[in-house]
């Protein structure tokens, strides 16, 4: 089945409706096999003013519902998203390119961070502290923030999306969706169940006479190009920009923002390492490095991009990552047994063509693939590339920069020192991970003096993190911390309370102010 029939055979199955997939200006291709699979509507920008006016005022109904009722429409999405998710995980596949499990793998990350924001609904608590003025306590609130706007990148066409609005959602906001314009179809999938899930949830939550019902406009799409996530940073009404993709973008958002002194989140580009040392298991670090490097084709924020290896491991592993990359199956994502689909477009495979050219000018050695693969049958209309392997002999300019491809870069080290000059030396910090069996080598990788990344590991790989802890990390990445841990702070205002049970007034730090 091409990818346009197979986009037809799973969209009525979500409860959509195939009348979208036709006649608008924004045009849904394939990686696959290139075919246009829909042309959809794109959102009018002249519109956006109105959504942003509805947003607001959903949110000054939505603040109102009590946070685990809140919650419970949460719940009710996550149940949708149980019962959709092969359809919405093939839809995946089929707009960005990943083998059929991590597509599987983005919805289950939906339904995960559903689950973590229902039971969050319980717990959005803040302290009491202890006051200095008799018959005074003081404590602290987190009140819902406003309309949260999120844009997302491609690679990431769902679950990033579901991060911010799960959460957003209980802490009380409404949220306004910018997804990438190279995925358009995983938003209108996921906007529809969304719908689906609001109506049944209305139905038993019946408005009160005259209000509009409880869940309108709590999630809105804007789908079209940057000028709609620049308008977002720029209007005052939205609370927090929750703004995920390239440093390049990340950049401009961030400038935007602080103009009018609003609130950031920014989850930007990864250049992250993998360190070997001289007690690693070799086994456990080739699997590693190996989904690191090479799963969703080199195309994950997380995705491994540097290899420091201690000299004495230098070969031997080289040669066993030869040997694994040498019988990775690239193809139809679809297909059985395929571990690498895709790049996303033609222009990828021209940033990786010209970074790896880049190398060879800096020293390097392509020791293993890099080239164009011409496939038989549909793939041929898509961009299927051999996983590069270079070795480097320092860590020149090229590999300092994130390039969205399957390229690794090898370097060595001597002392643990080295290693850790090497993996901080990068204008990135977002993953980063050390395969040892050397205690004294994993704890130093993970303290203050060692991995200045916001994810550091041992004895597993920089992709692939779970939901219940903080994801992000700082320098070029932007600082950013989204999903589980205390992420969901940020989509709340803090007020802090002084109550005053006695009958006199005393004042803090004992200043005197008699009338
Ligand atoms: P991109 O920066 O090209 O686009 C991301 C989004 O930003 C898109 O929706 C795009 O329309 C929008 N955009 C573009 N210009 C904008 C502007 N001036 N103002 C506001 N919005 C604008 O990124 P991409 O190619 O889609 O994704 C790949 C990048 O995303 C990589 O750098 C990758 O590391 C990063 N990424 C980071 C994370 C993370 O959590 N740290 C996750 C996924 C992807």
């Amino acid at each position: 089945m091409n990818t346009s029939e197979a986009l037809r055979h799973f969209w009525p199955q979500l409860g959509l409706c195939p009348a979208q997939l036709e006649g608008g200006l924004l045009i849904s291709r394939s990686p696959i096999d290139g075919c246009t699979m829909a042309r959809v509507a794109a959102t009018p920008l002249a519109q956006l003013d109105e959504k942003l006016s509805r947003s607001s005022a959903a949110f000054r109904r939505w603040r109102q519902v009590p946070a685990p009722q809140r919650g419970e429409l949460v719940r009710r999405f996550g149940q949708l998203l149980r019962r959709h998710k092969a359809e919405l995980g093939h839809i995946v596949s089929l707009e960005v390119g990943k083998i059929t499990s991590e597509g599987l793998g983005e919805v289950q990350e939906m339904i995960d961070i559903a689950d973590f924001a229902v039971g969050l609904s319980r717990q959005l608590h803040g302290l009491t502290i202890a006051s200095e003025r008799a018959d005074h306590r003081m404590m602290e609130q987190w009140h819902p923030l406003g309309p949260v706007g999120v844009i997302t990148a491609f690679n990431f066409p769902v679950a990033v999306w579901a991060w911010n609005a799960a959460l957003a959602l209980v802490c009380g906001n409404p949220v306004l969706w910018k997804p990438s314009e190279k995925a358009p179809l995983c938003a209108l999938a996921v906007q529809g169940l969304w719908e689906r899930c609001c109506a049944e949830f209305d139905a038993d939550h019946p408005a009160v006479r005259g209000e509009p019902p409880m869940t309108q406009d709590l999630c809105q799409l804007l789908l079209g190009g940057g000028e709609f996530g620049a308008a977002l940073a720029a209007d005052p009404r939205v609370a927090l920009i929750s703004a995920t993709g390239s440093t390049r973008m990340g950049r401009s958002v961030a400038q935007v923002v602080a103009q009018r002194l609003g609130r950031c989140l920014l989850e930007l580009g990864g250049n992250n390492a993998v360190v070997v040392g001289q007690t690693a298991d070799l086994d456990l670090a080739v699997r590693g490095i190996v989904f690191g490097a090479v799963g969703t084709a080199g195309q994950r924020c997380t995705t491994t991009r540097r290899l420091l290896v201690h000299e004495s491991q230098h070969d031997a592993l080289l040669q066993r990552l030869l040997k694994a990359y040498a019988s990775l199956r690239v193809g139809d994502p679809r297909e059985n047994g395929v571990l690498m689909g895709p790049l996303i477009d033609e222009a990828a495979y021209t940033a990786m063509d010209q970074a790896l050219q880049r190398a060879r000018g800096e020293g390097g050695e392509v020791v293993f693939g890099g080239e164009r693969l011409s496939l038989p049958g549909p793939a041929q209309g898509g961009v299927y590339v051999r996983p590069a392997i270079v070795t480097m002999p320092r860590q020149s300019a090229i590999v300092c920069e994130e390039t969205f491809a399957p390229i690794l870069y090898v370097m060595r080290w001597r002392t643990i020192d080295e290693a850790l000059e090497l993996n901080n030396a990068v204008p990135q910090g977002l993953s980063s991970a050390i395969f040892t069996r050397d205690l004294i080598e994993a704890e130093t990788f993970l303290s203050a003096s060692g991995s200045d990344c916001g994810i550091a590991n041992v004895n597993l790989g920089t992709s692939g993190a779970e939901i219940g802890g903080a994801f992000g990390g700082d320098k070029d990445t932007g600082g950013g911390r989204e999903s589980g841990s205390d992420a969901w702070r940020q989509y709340m205002r803090r007020a802090t309370n002084t109550i005053n049970r006695g009958r006199t007034l005393p004042l803090a730090q004992g200043v005197s102010f008699e009338l």
